[in-house]
């Protein structure tokens, strides 16, 4: 140990190749040594966990010095009538928010008694958007023409990359001299960033070569990864997916301790005149907590929580109670690739039923897609309610926090 820290020390070594010196395993450990010497800070628990460290530090995570824990909980059962996901599930949520758990624990109960939410999905297709130059408007529309006119061709190329990804779809906006092709792919039960990543190079090459314009960036902005963008709402980016269910309003009474009028209230004021007004992106009252504790649980790219949030979240009153629904325009999962391969993460995955590829490509990250917007809806459904009866501080407070 010693040699190896006096020689990070001295610069013979380097920081982030030491996994060539030596197994992952001992990397990590050397590199944590290090840092704690440098810093005169202590890492121990940082050090104890229990992931496989080969795998994390080949794939998932560079200069490698451990892990950080998150307490998992679960919420369910959850009665999903999706036309992938059609069971009842535990949901595992990694949160360090508390009341949070409690809360989609609430929603699910009152969702299961109504006889489970319907999901389905619209839309599956993962996008990537190189921005190319062009000389001048001419040249620039021309070239979007000609990305139009060949797309079976770009098709071919796209998928030589790719196994599992189909090219589904190019739309071309050009503004001044520059082209955006925005690129969107099936990527079966990848969440499919890199897949799509790969295949658009190859695209971007020919367009090049055929056109003449400049590719500039692999992404262009107008995918949209990871930024809130209104193009992802309106076209879609992952999976479009919707779910809903019609609570009766004895159940209402007995679960949320409110009525359908006040819910359905709350949710106007709230979710769509108190976003209107704040120009949101996001008519909900929390999806993304609900899609943060799943995507950290299961091994999601937790940046796309970003997407996420563009939840809609309508209550409508009816004959003898509430329709509730929740609308994802972009949600991005997968069940291979990633972190899904970390064995806690895959742990959780498995809890579902939907680790790793499905029986046909996609089909477990549609049914995974179709469990997360169930829990979705049953996040909105207790805080609606709990804000109904004036529930919510009381909550917090009970719970502690
Ligand atoms: P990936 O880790 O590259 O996994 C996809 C791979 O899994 C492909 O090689 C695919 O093979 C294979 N595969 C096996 N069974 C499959 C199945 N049933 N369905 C689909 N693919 C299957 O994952 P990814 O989802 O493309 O990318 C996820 C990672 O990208 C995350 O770690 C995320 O943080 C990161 N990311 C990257 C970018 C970027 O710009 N590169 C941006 C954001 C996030 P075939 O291709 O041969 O089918």
């Amino acid at each position: 140990m010693n040699d190896y820290l006096s020689g990070l020390k001295e610069g013979r070594l380097k920081l982030h190749s030491l996994e060539k010196e030596m197994p992952p395993k001992d990397a990590v450990a050397v590199r944590r040594a290090f840092i704690e010497m440098e810093t005169g800070k202590k890492l121990d628990k940082i050090g104890d966990f229990t992931i496989n460290i080969d795998r994390a530090a080949e794939k998932n995570c560079e200069n490698m010095i451990g892990a950080v824990q998150v307490p998992v909980g679960i919420a369910g059962k959850l009665k999903v009538n999706g036309e992938y996901a059609d069971d009842e599930f535990y949901i595992p949520l990694a949160t360090t928010e508390g009341a949070l758990v409690a809360s989609i624990n609430r929603g699910c109960k009152a969702i299961t008694l109504a006889g489970g939410a319907d999901v389905r999905i619209q839309r599956d297709g993962m996008t990537r958007a190189p921005v190319f130059a062009a000389k001048n408007v001419v040249q620039a529309t021309e070239a979007a023409r000609w990305i139009e006119e060949n797309i079976t061709l770009l098709k071919e190329i796209a998928e030589t990359t790719t196994s599992h990804g189909k090219l589904l779809d190019i739309r071309c906006f050009v503004t001044g001299t520059n082209l955006h092709a925005r690129i969107e792919f099936f990527t079966g039960d990848a969440m499919g960033m890199n897949m799509v990543t790969i295949a658009s190079e190859k695209v971007a090459a020919k367009i090049q070569e055929e056109t003449g314009v400049v590719l500039v960036a692999l992404s262009g902005n107008m995918c949209t990864d990871k930024k809130p963008s209104a193009i992802n709402v309106i076209l879609g980016r992952g999976k479009t997916v919707v779910a809903g269910v019609f609570l009766p309003d004895d159940l209402i009474k007995s679960t949320f301790k409110t009525d359908s009028k006040t819910m359905a209230e709350v949710n106007m004021k709230k979710n769509l005149v108190g976003s209107a007004r704040a120009v949101s992106l996001g008519f909900n009252s929390h999806a993304a907590n609900v899609i943060a504790a799943v995507f950290l649980a299961c091994g999601q790219d937790p940046a796309h929580v970003v997407e996420g949030s563009n939840t809609i979240t309508t209550v409508e009153q009816a004959e003898g109670g509430v329709y509730v629904s929740v609308t994802l325009p972009s949600l991005q999962v997968g069940t291979v690739g990633g972190g899904t391969g970390l064995d806690t993460q895959r742990e959780a995955l498995n809890l579902l039923g939907c680790a790793g590829g499905g029986e046909t490509s996609g089909a477990n990250s549609r049914k995974f897609a179709e469990i997360i917007a169930a829990a979705v809806l049953a996040g909105e459904l207790s805080l609606i309610g709990a804000l109904g009866a004036g529930h919510l501080a009381r909550a917090h407070k009970q719970l502690g926090r």
